[in-house]
């Protein structure tokens, strides 16, 4: 990446032979370009949100900016692409998107979500972090700010002016409103499962949010009960509904949520700590199955992501299956929902030797994969 501040290498994480895509956007090199030359001394404190891959960390690196993102991915990313510049990971101080640092700042770099909730509640989030004259910045593709975005930027922080666009990327920018009015923030917000007494609350960035989504609900209902699973991956958990419901049918298994969404991991572990207060379970802010260790596994139950941030693909469903694969025990299972148009079938036979039909309707099928004899 080419910008103001120099030249840096980039790579995605997780690193994929053969990548095509980049690491950064025209709206990353937009706004180091743009605020290069307003930051006038090297103590100016700055706030980076969203940084995808750590392109604006890693340029803006010597200001030792903070860095505040919901994604476990991106952290990695963050911290290789520190590393792939000769610059320490000292030099960045990340933060998860429920655990904001307590200081204020002078500049505030948003990168625009994909969600609205998320934008809404980062902005709630982020009031303490403001002081009556905090620069802030969001910068996004232009296809990805609507108008809502404006509205909320203005209603939530202050009055807001746009950039001219540049190579489709725009910056929109926000002065802090002391009038401004700040509502309670409503998230997490939470609906009542549907045949049950459960009450699922979802943080603002967890998948299928406001309602169960269609997929999931046939997954529900077809979800095994064995006393042979007792070690069970709820994996990319978002609010934990798979594994609540697993647990409830499996009173002895031990369930271990994973997703790399903070707010996802944390909308799991409410839901499951209200449903059973006394039980056991693991969750983890992680990237898929890297810290099981091989076959210690009964049972992975998966939804998979269609995208992983703003990348769209089957490539991350694949890398979760190749991983289920290593860390299941002998007779483990994986169990995979999805649309039947995904062909999980053909992907689950490079590497599993047994991939059989659970069950299916007009739009999705649930697959069982084992390697045992
Ligand atoms: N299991 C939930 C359900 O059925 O409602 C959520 C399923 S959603 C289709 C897929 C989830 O995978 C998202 O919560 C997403 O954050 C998560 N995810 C994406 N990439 C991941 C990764 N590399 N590791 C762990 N989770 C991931």
């Amino acid at each position: 990446m080419q910008v103001s501040q120099g030249n840096f290498q980039l790579l995605r994480y997780p690193t994929v032979k053969q990548e095509k895509l980049r690491a950064w956007d025209a709206a990353d090199e937009y706004i180091l370009n743009d605020i290069a030359g307003k930051i006038t001394n090297i103590n100016t404190r700055i706030l980076l949100v969203n940084d995808r891959f750590g392109a604006l960390a890693v340029a803006l690196h010597q200001y030792h900016p903070c860095v505040v993102t919901d994604s476990y991915i991106a952290q990695r990313a963050i911290c290789e692409n520190l590393r792939l510049n000769q610059q320490g990971e000292n030099f960045v101080s990340v933060f998860d998107s429920l655990n904001l640092p307590t200081e204020s700042f002078d500049f505030i770099l948003i990168k625009a979500p994909k969600t609205l909730a998320f934008f809404e509640d980062l902005l709630l989030r982020l009031q303490d972090n403001l002081k009556p004259n905090t620069q802030v910045i969001v910068a996004g593709m232009v296809k990805n700010m609507p108008n809502a975005i404006w509205q909320t930027l203005a209603r939530l922080i202050g009055p807001t002016t746009p950039s001219k666009a540049v190579k489709k990327a725009r910056l929109i920018y926000a002065t802090p409103d002391t009038a401004r009015e700040i509502p309670a923030n409503p998230y997490p917000t939470h609906y009542q499962l549907e045949g049950s007494a459960y009450q699922i609350y979802n943080h603002a960035n967890v998948f299928s949010r406001q309602q169960l989504d269609m997929g999931t609900r046939f997954f529900l209902k077809h979800l095994p009960c064995h006393q042979k699973y007792q070690q069970v991956v709820d994996l990319g958990c978002g609010n934990g509904v798979v594994g609540l419901i697993f647990a409830a049918k499996n009173p002895t298994a031990t369930l271990h949520f994973v997703d790399e969404s903070f707010m996802a991991v944390a909308s799991a572990q409410q839901n499951f700590r209200l449903a059973f207060a006394q039980r056991h379970a693991n969750f983890n802010a992680t990237d898929a199955l890297a810290d099981f260790t091989p076959r210690s596994v009964d049972l992975v139950l998966c939804n998979p992501p269609f995208h992983q941030q703003n990348t769209i693909g089957n490539h991350i469903a694949m890398r979760m299956f190749k991983q289920a694969a290593q860390i299941l025990s002998a007779n483990g299972e994986l169990w995979v929902i999805g649309n039947r148009h995904l062909g999980y079938q053909n992907s689950l036979k490079q590497y599993f030797t047994k991939v059989e039909l659970v069950a299916a309707n007009a739009k999705f099928i649930i697959l069982k994969a084992a390697n045992g004899r």
